[in-house]
């Protein structure tokens, strides 16, 4: 199951992504997970990748591209993987396409969270992390046991800095123009799943499940 997962911010695509390769067995490969692991580990890329992300901004396709065509040519992507935040340009899902035609295989489905605007903003300034294992948690739609800590490791949760209000407003303007499009790129491929993301994240995974479970181009 070769996978790749859209939406806007704060849509619910990484708290899906969890349920997804839980399900199929698959490698979850998050862009924003690797900028952040990046980051904390103070590497290059972290460096080149912070100011973009702080502002609310795209990283450069040139930096993105070959982390994740690199990645998906790895041993346990051969079987399958679940792209999560990429691709997030029509330059990156053709570079994805070109490459994948070169390994001889294809996309099977691209799954498209739908969420009311309304609702992105409080999805994502609620949203809250763990450090430690990168559990995601929002402070009333999906709390923890006890506030703050994850109920994973007990760690403390932390709020992502491009969590606040005016980036996330910011992200959600750069999603629609630079992003959106891909809805009809792969519409056009005849790969795209729309799945209503207002729901209870319960129903969202049921329904993803019987989408992936249906033939595709309906
Ligand atoms: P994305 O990866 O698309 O940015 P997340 O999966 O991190 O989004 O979800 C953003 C926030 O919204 C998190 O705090 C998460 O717990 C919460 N969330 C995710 N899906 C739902 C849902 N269906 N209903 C309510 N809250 C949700
Ligand atoms: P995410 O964790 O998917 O919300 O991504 C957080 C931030 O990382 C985004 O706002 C971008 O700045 C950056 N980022 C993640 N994936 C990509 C990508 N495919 N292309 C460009 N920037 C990305």
């Amino acid at each position: 199951m070769r996978l790749v997962i859209l939406g806007p911010p704060g849509a619910g695509k990484g708290t899906q992504a969890a349920s997804i390769v839980k399900e199929y067995q698959v490698p979850h490969i998050s862009t924003g997970d690797i900028f952040r692991d990046n980051i904390k580990r103070g590497t290059d890329l972290g460096k080149k990748a912070k100011s973009y992300m702080d502002e609310g901004g795209l990283v450069p396709d040139e930096l993105v591209n070959e982390i994740v065509i690199d990645r998906i040519k790895q041993d346990d992507c051969k079987d399958g993987f679940l792209l999560d935040g990429f691709p997030r340009t029509t330059n990156q899902a053709v570079v994805l396409d070109a490459a994948l035609e070169a390994m001889k295989t294809k996309l099977d489905r691209a799954i498209n969270i739908q969420v009311d605007t309304d609702l992105l903003v409080n999805r994502a300034t609620g949203r809250r992390v763990c450090p430690e294992c990168g559990e995601t948690y929002h402070i009333s739609n999906n709390p923890p046991k006890e506030a703050g800590i994850c109920d994973h490791d007990g760690a403390k949760l932390i709020q992502r800095d491009d969590d606040k209000e005016e980036t996330v407003a910011k992200r959600i303007s750069v999603y629609e123009s630079q992003t959106a499009p891909l809805i009809d790129y792969y519409k056009g491929q005849g790969l795209l799943l729309n799945v209503n993301g207002s729901q209870e994240i319960d129903q969202v995974f049921e329904d993803i499940k019987k989408g992936l479970g249906e033939s595709r181009n309906q």
